[in-house]
């Protein structure tokens, strides 16, 4: 038995008084509540707690969450989180509020494509991959300013800012959540419409209250909401 209103109630006093040590407004830090592994009826729970914002992983674990009868009806704001390809782009496109796993110009052409086809604007976000870790996904920090004049010029969509998995160790992870604040002041910088580039999303349960420390405008939030997941990611 997970206890999630109780579990989202606990977060938000935590972020008020993470934001109350360093004076910034609560209401800057936008919770999206994780639930990929969990059942349609605990998203459910969550929205029902108030907890709109939602993030998924896995393409075919969101569609199967999103067409279902649990949560027919409630206006989820859905956030993908995982590592987009551009071959799964139309599978999403129209049916997220936004995407924070794009890390390659393949993927934002292909986004703007079937974003124009449906008459939408699609809002994403570029995946950097702040820690060096080769394992992981996301546009090395060097290429961003070079590559970004061909993310800019895309119709039909709109980059909001940056995200980043940074590295479970905590000292480690608050140099990568600096660095990604850092980037996104330099895409500032070059941005056609800076004032669109506001958003950082950053920081998991483990880790959430030092991005917030950084600038988090967005934490990723699983385990401390829905419980430990048991079963193997893909
Ligand atoms: C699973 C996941 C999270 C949530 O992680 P927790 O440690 O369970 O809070 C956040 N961001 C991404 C990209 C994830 O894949």
């Amino acid at each position: 038995m997970e206890h999630i209103a109780e579990n989202l109630q606990k977060i938000h006093l935590d972020i008020g008084s993470i934001c109350e040590k360093i004076g910034r407004d609560p209401s800057t830090v936008h919770l999206i509540a994780v639930s990929k592994t969990k059942p349609g009826q605990l998203v459910r729970e969550a929205f029902n707690a108030g907890q709109a914002d939602i993030g998924e992983s896995y393409v075919q674990e969101f569609l199967e969450k999103h067409a279902s009868g649990d949560l027919s009806g409630l206006p989820v704001r859905w956030h993908f989180i995982g590592h987009l390809q551009s071959n799964k782009v139309k599978d999403i496109v129209g049916k997220v509020s936004l995407i924070h796993g794009i890390d390659k110009t393949g993927t934002a052409k292909e986004l703007s494509k079937r974003a124009g086809r449906l008459g939408i604007t699609s809002e994403y976000l570029i995946e950097v991959n702040t820690s060096g870790e080769s394992t992981k996904f996301g546009l090395a920090p060097e290429e961003l300013c070079k590559q970004a004049p061909l993310f800019f010029e895309l119709p039909g969509i709109r980059l909001r800012g940056l995200m980043t998995i940074a590295s479970p160790d905590r000292q480690q992870a608050r140099q990568e959540f600096r660095l990604l604040a850092d980037l996104l002041e330099r895409l500032r910088e070059i941005a056609p419409v800076p004032d669109d580039l506001t958003e950082l999303s950053m920081g998991m349960s483990q880790d959430y209250d030092i991005a917030i420390e950084e600038g988090a405008t967005m934490i990723r939030i699983g385990t401390a909401i829905f419980g430990a997941r048991n079963r193997k990611m893909p």
